[in-house]
């Protein structure tokens, strides 16, 4: 089986994991700074929190944020589930806004429009959370915008977009955000197993994760409530988690990061590849865009008639290629619909939803794969 994506581990990533392994810090060393240093320079963020997964960072995004019992958080149902479940763990109402058809993004103008409608009850959000859908930058400037004219903080979920740039900035700048959540899940763009990071400009923002990350605990005296009882003492200050990332795993992504402008570059090109062979048949590619340079974590194709979704996606199975379907819309998750939401709810993203397939993606991918691909999606199709 073709998987729809793949890490890529060198021996370089295994050296250094291995380095890791002899040295004096499993955890809690001085892996995981360096490779916050090298998301710094990658994004120009002032700070970097890296995190044991995307999740983490979206719920210590949240608490920075102060989302709390009775806030309102406004992200995209085309999602994996931790976008709105982050808002949740918090206690906050979660609510959706409806995509644009061609990106899958969040859609500015129904955001407009919504927020609008909740000006007049009085219940706008505190925090929206945009998703970079593939790889794709939001239009982060409309959205700041609106966040300005609103009052809502945001938080970008990234997660899809390492690498990839919005009006010549790198994604993560967090330029017109308060915080940009990063996920080195393997099949991301860089990968550390299981692993997140937080980037912001915010000193505050970044002392606040920074301390929730690993149990409220401060050793800091300036921090302290009472002067420091000795070198030993530590103060918790808040109810903190541990959601360290281990310096195993940031060894493995300071390796990975380090290939990542060849990375985003092979995904680009396998992009190009399926647009050549794909364009003459009847569905719709992901956009060219010029302005944003996506990082392509997937290839999402939209079939003209969703009707046959099911048919050609279970041929493409049964030929070996490993599609899948980004995303199951997340309020019409059982879970969702204990919450009130329901199908019908969000009608871009059904129909979204009813037609797509994401093609197999990965830096590995041959060329003679791409051609086996789309010359089995042509019969599929025919
Ligand atoms: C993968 C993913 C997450 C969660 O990432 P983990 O690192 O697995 O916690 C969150 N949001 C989106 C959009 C994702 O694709």
């Amino acid at each position: 089986m073709i998987p729809y994506g793949r890490q890529h581990i060198t021996q370089q990533d295994i050296d250094a994991v291995i380095q890791v392994l002899q040295s004096d810090f499993l955890t809690q060393g001085p892996a995981v700074p360096a490779f916050e240093q090298r998301f710094t320079e990658l994004t120009t963020a002032r700070y970097a929190v890296a995190v044991n997964s995307a999740t983490s960072a979206l719920h210590l995004a949240c608490l920075a944020l102060d989302v709390k019992p009775g806030s309102r958080v406004w992200t995209s149902p085309i999602t994996f589930v931790a976008s709105a479940n982050c808002a949740r763990y918090c206690g906050a109402l979660v609510d959706f806004v409806d995509i644009e058809a061609d990106t899958g993004n969040i859609c500015i103008s129904a955001l407009r429009h919504k927020l609008e409608q909740a000006r007049l009850t009085d219940t706008l959000p505190q925090v929206v959370i945009p998703v970079h859908l593939a790889g794709l930058s939001c239009d982060m400037q409309q959205l700041h915008y609106l966040a300005v004219e609103f009052g809502f903080r945001i938080i970008e979920d990234a997660s899809h977009a390492v690498g990839a740039t919005y009006h010549n900035q790198p994604v993560g700048s967090c330029q017109y955000s308060d915080i940009t959540i990063f996920s080195f899940h393997p099949v991301k763009i860089i990968t550390t197993a299981e692993g997140g990071m937080a980037l912001t400009n915010s000193p505050q923002l970044a002392d606040s994760m920074r301390l929730l990350r690993s149990h409220g605990i401060t050793r800091d005296a300036e921090h302290m409530t009472e002067p420091s009882h000795g070198s030993w003492y530590y103060q918790q200050l808040q109810l903190g988690f541990n959601y360290r990332m281990t310096d195993l795993q940031a060894a493995l992504g300071l390796s990975q990061s380090q290939r990542l402008p060849h990375i985003i570059a092979k995904r680009q090109q396998l992009a190009k590849n399926y647009q050549q062979l794909l364009h003459a048949l009847p569905i719709q590619l992901p956009p060219a865009e010029t302005e944003r340079l996506s990082a392509f974590h997937l290839y999402i194709i939209r079939l003209n008639d969703s009707t046959r979704r099911k048919a050609v996606f279970d041929g493409l199975r049964q030929a070996e290629i490993g599609v899948n379907v980004h995303y199951i819309p997340v309020h019409t998750q059982p879970y969702y619909q204990q919450l009130g939401f329901d199908w019908g709810d969000y009608p871009q993203a059904e129909a979204f939803y009813d037609s797509i397939i994401s093609l197999p993606l990965y830096p590995e991918l041959t060329s003679e794969q791409q051609h086996y691909i789309a010359d089995t999606l042509r019969t599929l199709l025919a």
